[in-house]
């Protein structure tokens, strides 16, 4: 799995339309869907609340999903005029893609923050600024997903590095498991027998 690449701005909202949608998916080209700079992903939030950004003002998410070679940033120092320049150069597909909701986008746009496979690596603290473990479920030969358990006796452990994996509902799952755990149903029900006795 490759990296990403994100583009964040708050932009000028004045005479857009009302009916105005937040999701959006750009496709360049339907028969190479996974080619690099592809499928671009948008989000308009503030089209759901306003609150997000000042008055007058959206929020816009606009990013490449997994496809952005890592290799061209790896080692790359990120106060470098280089890296600054390969994040203008690599955001430049995003701003296309983006164009085709907002056709100008570029001058509405009062703050740009370009994210790179760097800025994922570090930020979210992702192996080479992937989406995230690359467990197969499918390979127990593997040792499969960690669950709430650890060697160490009182430390348990949850989210998506855990069973069952990767996404908010997954990673929200892994927290339900690991409570289950700590505090599985039977102790329930043995706690309500003593505060409610049976007739
Ligand atoms: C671009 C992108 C798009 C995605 N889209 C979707 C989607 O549409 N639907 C979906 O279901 N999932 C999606 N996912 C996956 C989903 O976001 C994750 O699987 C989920 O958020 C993981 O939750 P988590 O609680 O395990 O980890 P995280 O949400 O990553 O939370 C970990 C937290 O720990 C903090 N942290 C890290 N190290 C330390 C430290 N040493 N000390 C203190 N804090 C620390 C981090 O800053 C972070 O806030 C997407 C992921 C990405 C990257």
């Amino acid at each position: 799995m490759e990296s990403f690449m994100h583009l964040h701005l708050g932009i000028d909202a004045s005479g857009l339309p009302a009916d105005l949608d937040c999701h959006h998916l750009v496709v360049n080209d339907w028969q190479n869907i996974t080619a690099n700079n592809n499928v671009c992903i948008i989000s308009i939030p503030t089209v759901f609340d306003p609150a997000m950004a000042p008055p007058g003002k959206h929020v816009v998410h606009a990013y490449f999903a997994a496809n952005e070679p890592y290799e061209a940033w790896a080692g790359m120092d990120r106060r470098s005029p280089e890296y600054k320049r390969l994040k203008q150069e690599r955001a430049e597909p995003l701003y296309k893609a983006l164009e085709r909701v907002i056709p100008d986008i570029r001058q509405r746009a009062e703050l740009t923050l370009i994210a790179s496979p760097l800025t994922h690596e570090r930020f979210l603290r992702r192996h080479r600024g992937t989406y995230g473990p690359g467990i197969s479920a499918s390979t127990p030969s593997h040792g499969g997903w960690p669950g709430p358990t650890t060697p160490v006796p009182g430390l348990y452990v949850c989210g998506d590095s855990t069973m069952p994996g990767i996404g908010v509902p997954a990673a929200a799952a892994s927290g339900m498991m690991c409570a289950n755990t700590l505090a599985p149903v039977w102790s329930h029900l043995s706690m309500m027998d003593k505060l409610v006795p049976a007739r």
